[in-house]
């Protein structure tokens, strides 16, 4: 009971979900030594989601290893080649695959949290799990699951579900940390150098119009649709934040500079073509930057605050790069913001 007790403190000891995974699969792994512990969980749209694998802890493992966080969607598996898990992860329901004399028992237990169904969690053992088993597993997925809808509740913006403003210091720091060393010239020079991250700012345009000419509401809605089309655009390991009002952020994960523009440009025109109900047609303005080593996330965000700004003084619904304008000499450096607190 008490070791119990300790894995649950060890649970929820860190405010990280990225940690989160890997906690729980190891805390499974010291108390019941199955032959394989792992958190399998769903990335991509509605109606094609892929597995991804967060964290795995074979028997003799000293350490939980996971699937690269940053693999392209279409290179995981669908949901239909694991059915077991999807079947699991649908009916959330614990299911037991008795793997006969040769191979070992499976067990799996659904995950969600109160937005939905999340993933699975799958015990490989050499017999089936103990009912009292079961039922410590049952406890500790109660508790990981509370826990993450308190972090949701506290990290996440009520209206679109994206990340809130106060998680992305933190986030924005780990990525600024990891970043190659180098001019943005000298990284394009070097062949397949390592991939970099870019914060870009997204303002809808005219966005007082459809509040004063729809109301409140639908201008709430076409925030939610917003939020939408941008999980649609980015990728799975992007990080998206609402910044309050119309005002969005994206951190992305791109080989170049020329990518971030793509990625940014392919929202700019998803918005531009989607059809808002009552609403119609309405635009993006967009402006992003790369994120440097010894950057600030108040310095890196005035740098594409800035490009967003030239983006609405030059016609709106398009997008802007802070270094390319800096390099053209359409944009001035500016001043480096360096400790004032935007946020
Ligand atoms: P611009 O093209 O220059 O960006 O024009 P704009 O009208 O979009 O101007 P701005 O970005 O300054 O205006 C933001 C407006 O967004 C002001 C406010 O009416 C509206 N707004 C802010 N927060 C919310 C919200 O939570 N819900 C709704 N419906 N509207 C909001
Ligand atoms: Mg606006
Ligand atoms: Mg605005």
């Amino acid at each position: 009971m008490s070791e119990l007790v300790d894995r649950l403190a060890d649970l929820t000891a860190h405010r990280d979900r990225d940690v989160l995974d890997v906690t729980l699969v190891t805390a499974l792994h010291e108390m019941f030594l199955p032959q394989l512990v792992a958190v399998h969980r769903t990335v991509g749209d509605a109606g094609s989601e892929r597995w991804l694998t967060r964290a795995r802890m074979a028997h003799d493992d000293v350490a939980a290893t996971a699937d690269n966080t940053l693999a392209e969607i279409d290179q995981l598996p669908p949901l239909d080649a694991r059915p077991h898990w999807r079947d699991c992860l649908r009916g959330q329901q614990v299911l037991t695959i008795d793997g006969g004399d040769a191979s070992p028992a499976v067990t799996l237990f659904p995950l969600s949290t109160d937005v939905g169904p999340i993933g699975v969690l799958e015990v490989r053992s050499e017999q089936a799990l103990l009912p009292s088993e079961r039922r410590a597993v049952g406890s500790i997925l109660r508790i990981c699951r509370n826990f993450e809808s308190l972090l949701d509740y506290s990290e996440r913006d009520t209206l679109t579900g994206l990340l809130n403003r106060k998680t992305f210091d933190n986030a924005f720091l780990k990525l600024a940390l990891a970043q190659p060393a180098g001019s943005a010239a000298d990284l394009e020079r070097r062949a397949s150098g390592p991939a970099q991250h870019y914060l870009g700012v997204i303002d809808i345009d005219h966005f007082k119009r459809v509040n004063d000419g729809f109301g409140h509401l639908i201008g709430d809605e076409v925030l939610l649709l917003m939020s939408r089309l941008m999980r649609a655009t980015f990728r799975h390991h992007d990080r998206l934040y609402r910044f309050g009002g119309e005002e969005f952020v994206a951190l992305l994960h791109c080989a170049d500079e020329a990518s971030a523009g793509v990625a940014f440009e392919r929202l700019r025109a998803n918005v531009e073509q989607y059809l808002f109900p009552q609403v119609g047609r309405i635009t993006v303005s967009a402006g992003f930057s790369r994120i440097r080593p010894d950057d600030t996330p108040a310095a890196a965000f005035e740098r594409a605050d800035r490009a967003v700004y030239f983006a609405k003084g030059h016609g709106r619904n398009q997008v802007s790069c802070h270094e390319t304008l800096v390099a053209s000499g359409r944009l001035d450096e500016g001043q480096p913001v360096g400790d004032v607190e935007l946020f």
